[in-house]
């Protein structure tokens, strides 16, 4: 269970990792630095070594162990040291596991896979403060004075952060997306060099939605899929937004592929983190942040914190964003059906009338000319008789059919009254109206209306007249209707002014 190495201090190191292959290697890369050296394979055997020995440092090895591992009794484990600094290797794809155990109590971490020299080096950092015993209480006090003021300018930084950003997320009026408001709050972070956000768009892809700072260029296009981006198991914002995991990089070359470590040192970026904003479900995450600081430096538990908060309210930001969007649709569905008649799925009478009335001030603003068009279907009580009210019906919306298709764009049908519709015509005057209005009368004329007699329609024509309103306007064309309907039907009656 236990083996000792070559004595060089009096220290004892515990090293915990389940593969035998990992503690030999540590022994062989770090034996040295202890007076003995212990290692264990699980939680119970580190804990009966931690409450037997003096052990001088605990190094848990996260590397190798499955991605439910038992947290909590590793914390445990973290937490019942018995007064023993502990050094975490956290592998750089599973830093969530390091936020986990810094809740249990303070410990240092090396992000994995160490570079060259680095986990020595750092283990003899850990060890160091325990050998330095008798160092003068003088500068003892100096160095905790200043830690003490470090960590109240660090906390201090960290609220304004999160300030910042409930504002970013509730700042509905601004033109900016929410990612590009989010990206600016992270970019106000001392330090970042860029920051950029990844979510789901409409279509269901994930895209980079807005960066900035150092640009990620070809490595994370923006506006294209990167669900199945070649990065997207090694780039830490891509680790987070497609596994949901919380990835630090603190060394570009730690992620083992050329193309992203080049990049990254292209841009400047020492530490690259990757933040999952998580859905709160089962569910795939809703995206992730990413941030890069210019240098490699070590993160505390409040900053770690601070991101995982941050990355929460982006989650809700979205949220917002999504509701917003649902009420819109909801709104524009209401509207719809509110001005849109059921039967033909042309405009109804109300919104007929407004189209009018909007067209008729447009048409005043630019002193252009507006005809309107009224036409009814000739003997339709007859249709229902004869062939049955589902076949008057089916009549109706192939008139509106009809109708609509031989209208330009800027001509609004609607279905004003039972038989009755109307058109408004914009810039255009009495003259050319009475020809759209005699070809639409053959149009209809010659259409087929199946299980039924072919129909005809009349109609009328007018142009609005000087200072004349939409109600007189109506009135006028209505008049001509019925002169059109007493002239025999089947035909287009100009209204005079
Ligand atoms: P005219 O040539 O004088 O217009 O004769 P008409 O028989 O068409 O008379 P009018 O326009 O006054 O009658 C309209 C008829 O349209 C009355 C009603 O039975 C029918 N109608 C109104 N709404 C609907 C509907 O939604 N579906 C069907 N199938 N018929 C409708
Ligand atoms: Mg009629």
């Amino acid at each position: 269970m236990a083996q000792q190495a070559d004595a060089r201090t009096e220290q004892v190191g515990l090293f915990l990792n389940p593969a035998a292959q990992r503690r030999v290697a540590f022994q062989a890369a770090c034996g040295d630095l202890f007076g003995r050296l212990f290692v264990a394979e699980d939680v119970e055997q580190a804990g009966h070594i931690l409450a037997q020995q003096a052990v001088g440092l605990l190094i848990i090895d996260l590397e190798r162990y499955e991605r439910g591992l038992d947290l909590a009794a590793l914390g445990a484990l973290v937490k019942g040291r018995n007064g023993a600094p502990v050094l975490l290797l956290c592998p750089y794809a599973a830093a969530g596991w390091l936020a986990d155990l810094m809740a249990f109590g303070p410990l240092g971490y090396v992000i994995g896979p160490p570079q060259p020299a680095e986990l020595q080096q750092r283990v003899r950092a850990a060890l160091a403060p325990a050998g330095a015993a008798d160092a003068d209480a003088d500068a003892d006090a100096d160095a905790a004075a200043a830690a003490a003021a470090a960590d109240t300018g660090r906390l201090r930084r960290m609220l304004a952060l999160r300030t910042r950003m409930q504002q970013a997320v509730l700042d509905l009026d601004s033109p900016d997306t929410l990612a590009t408001r989010v990206c600016a709050v992270l970019c106000g972070w001392r330090g970042v060099v860029h920051a950029s956000m990844f979510q789901t768009d409409d279509a269901g892809a994930l895209v980079r939605a807005a960066q900035q700072g150092a640009d990620l260029g070809a490595l994370v296009p923006a506006g294209q899929p990167l669900q199945q981006s070649s990065l997207r198991h090694v780039f830490p914002g891509l680790l987070a937004a497609c596994g949901g995991e919380f990835a630090c990089l603190d060394a570009p070359e730690k992620a083992d592929h050329a193309a992203l470590a080049a990049a990254l040192h292209a841009i400047g970026a020492g530490l690259t983190l990757g933040v999952p904003i998580r859905s709160g479900g089962p569910a795939a995450p809703l995206g992730a942040l990413c941030l890069m600081f210019g240098g490699a430096r070590a993160l505390h538990a409040d900053e770690l914190q601070t991101l995982a908060d941050l990355a929460q309210l982006a989650g809700v930001g979205l949220r917002i964003d999504e509701m917003s969007r649902d009420a819109e649709q909801l709104l524009a569905r209401v509207t719809d059906l509110a001005t849109t008649d059921a039967l033909t799925g042309v405009a109804n009478r109300r919104r007929g009338e407004a189209l009018l009335e909007q067209e008729i001030k447009r048409a005043r603003r630019y002193r252009a000319p507006l005809a309107l068009i009224a036409f009814d279907i000739d003997h339709f009580k007859d249709i229902n008789d004869r062939y049955g009210h589902p076949c008057g019906d089916a009549a109706l919306r192939i008139v509106g059919d009809t109708t609509h298709a031989a209208l330009r764009t800027s001509d609004l049908l609607a279905r004003t009254g039972g038989d009755e519709f109307q058109i408004v015509v914009t810039h255009t005057n009495a003259i050319d109206a009475l020809k759209m209005a005699e070809k639409l009368r053959a149009a209809i004329a010659a259409t087929v209306f199946p299980g039924c007699d072919r129909l005809t329609v009349s109609l009328a024509v007018g142009q609005l007249a000087d200072e004349e309103s939409a109600d007189a306007l109506m009135l006028r064309v209505h008049a001509a209707l019925a002169r059109a309907k007493r002239a025999g039907r089947n035909c287009v009656e100009l209204a005079m002014q």
